[in-house]
């Protein structure tokens, strides 16, 4: 009977126990010295991306009723309610429902007036799941395209945040990719 093949074994598993004890370890704390990826928002923000899909943005004067962009969506969590028919229809609700938005922009692309886009907000919060359903007709009242997250409106928001909410009661339009891209055709307000 060979009795050292036991005792490698034994000394075998020592010595990976031990190996990978030193590995998680030296990546532990090469995490510890280098800096950090995150950043304190929203004290501090990182810039988002041209194409970046965020709380959308609607304009109710441009939109005809036509549907499209609920039929495209893949979770049906667009509402649309009007009264009449073609140059007559009148929209009396449009409504997004973002405890279901997958934020694909897919209901962005089939809109003949283009009065639908992916916006920058993306911290919509909310008490309950009502008030995750978004009446962008009321925003559109209030000259708004898109609404304003609840913690914006504190009187200590970052000074970035008092812009961004100023930009949205100011019915603006987020900048987008085809606003910076110089190709882009038409500036929009
Ligand atoms: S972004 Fe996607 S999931 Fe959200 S409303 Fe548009 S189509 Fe529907
Ligand atoms: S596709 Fe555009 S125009 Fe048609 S209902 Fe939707 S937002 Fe309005």
């Amino acid at each position: 009977m060979d009795e050292r093949k036991p005792q490698n074994g034994y000394f075998h598993d020592i010595y990976h126990s031990v190996r990978s004890i030193l590995v998680g370890m030296r990546i532990t704390l090469k995490y510890c010295f280098s800096r950090p990826v995150t950043v304190q928002y929203p004290e501090q923000k990182l810039d988002f991306a041209p194409r970046y899909r965020g709380v959308h943005e609607f304009e109710a004067a441009k939109c005809i009723a036509c549907d499209l962009c609920a039929k495209a969506c893949p979770v049906d969590c667009i509402y649309i309610d009007y009264t009449g028919r073609g140059k007559n229809v009148k929209l009396s609700r449009f409504a997004i429902d973002y405890s279901k938005c997958l934020f694909c922009a897919l209901c962005t692309e089939p809109c003949p007036t283009s009065c639908i886009h992916m916006g920058k907000v993306h911290d919509l919060s909310a008490y309950s799941r009502e008030e995750m359903v978004v009446e962008f007709l009321e925003l559109d009242k209030q000259g708004r395209h898109t609404p304003t997250p609840i913690w914006m409106e504190r009187p200590d928001a970052p000074e970035w945040a008092k812009l961004e909410r100023q930009r949205i009661a100011d019915g603006v339009l987020a900048t987008t990719e085809a606003d910076i891209i110089p190709a882009a055709p038409t500036k929009r307000k």
